[in-house]
């Protein structure tokens, strides 16, 4: 049977996060179809289709679906599900939000921030914030999944020809309604998909003590993120948390100033492929899983780090 992949998107193009949840899906069956919903998502759609290992994508384009909220979003894809053995959505807020719904209607048990494939039946997710790992085996007729994006590879998005289906809207009443969307703007890459990130925690002290890891991070065109401590404070804003009941990140290169490596916040980073640590606290737990550790104060060396890195820039140029 073909397997589901439900899109995360942001209208003009599809999120990284749906990339890595079909790569998930190709380690279930070659046969994997995309789900798109949304308003004005023609444009998407044919970008959609071109995704190299997706034999069809189905899209419900209709103007109750502009804003993606999940109570409407869940009946349309649950009214497809029969049709699949398995259901795929991104452990993101997106994902997070809307799987649950459709288990709710299909009345059928989610696994959740599935990390590893073992088999069509068999899966790999942590718990107890990663401390363990636990094998989830189920004899469900649909699988629902929440797929958590940096444990997979994301895939190819070219050189496909999915054929494109119309799916029915399934009129709903909900008590929910859309009133506005804030998003935040930044010229820096987004947090999730960074390849670079530099995170700041208590140890920066205050929220203009930050701007040390804003031109740390404009050096190497990196993503800010922060501890919860830092965040709680209100150094910086909450879309910054890293960790446990943060953002999931594992970018090439996590440089961790000024946190200690509480648990909570290693679940967010530790998949990072490299981790560098600069703590003045030699004995902070940050350093047991740190590729490199600086055992110094950050006031010192986030200026001097900065300084060598303009060096390198104007010895490059
Ligand atoms: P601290 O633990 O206070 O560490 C500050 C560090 O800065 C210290 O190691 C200190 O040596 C160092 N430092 C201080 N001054 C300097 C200096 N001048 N130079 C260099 N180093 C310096 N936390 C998260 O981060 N993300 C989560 O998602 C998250 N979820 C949680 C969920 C639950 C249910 C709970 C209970 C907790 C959660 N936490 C989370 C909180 C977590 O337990 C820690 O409290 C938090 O991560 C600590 O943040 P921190 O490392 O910035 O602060």
């Amino acid at each position: 049977m073909a397997i589901l992949v439900i899109a995360e998107h942001d209208n003009q193009n599809i999120k990284t996060s749906t990339l890595n949840t079909i790569s998930a899906a190709q380690k279930i069956s070659d046969e994997i179809h995309l789900i798109i919903l949304g308003k004005g998502i023609e444009a998407l759609v044919n970008k959609a289709k071109s995704i190299h290992v997706l034999s069809k994508v189905l899209k419900c384009d209709n103007e109750k679906l502009e804003n993606l909220l999940p109570e409407i979003s869940a009946p349309v894809i649950a009214s497809v599900s029969s049709n699949y053995s398995h259901i795929l959505a991104p452990a993101s807020t997106f994902g997070k939000n809307l799987l649950p719904r459709i288990s709710a209607i299909l009345d059928i048990t989610q696994v959740s921030d599935v990390i590893e494939i073992e088999n069509e039946n068999t899966f790999i997710r942590p718990i107890y914030a990663g401390n363990a790992i636990s094998h989830v085996q189920t004899n469900q007729k649909i699988n629902l999944l929440t797929i958590r994006p940096t444990s997979f590879e994301k895939c190819e998005d070219s050189g496909g020809d999915a054929s494109i289906e119309d799916v029915t809207y399934v009129e709903t009443e909900s008590q929910t309604i859309f009133i506005n969307r804030e998003v935040s703007k930044s010229d820096r890459p987004e947090l999730g998909n960074a390849r670079v990130v530099v995170s700041g925690g208590r140890g920066l002290e205050n929220s203009d003590n930050f701007k040390l890891l804003y031109d740390l991070a404009d050096k190497l065109n990196a993503a800010v993120g922060a501890s919860r401590a830092a965040v709680d404070s209100g150094y910086i804003g909450n879309e910054c948390q890293v960790g446990q009941t943060g953002k999931m990140v594992a970018p090439e290169l996590y440089i961790a100033v000024g946190i200690s490596g509480a648990i909570q916040h290693l679940a967010g980073m530790k998949e990072s492929k490299v981790i560098v640590a600069i703590n003045k606290d030699l004995e902070a737990p940050i350093f047991n899983i740190a590729d490199y550790g600086l055992s110094s104060d950050l006031f010192q060396a986030i200026p001097e780090i900065i300084k060598e890195l303009d060096l390198l820039n104007q010895i490059e140029s």
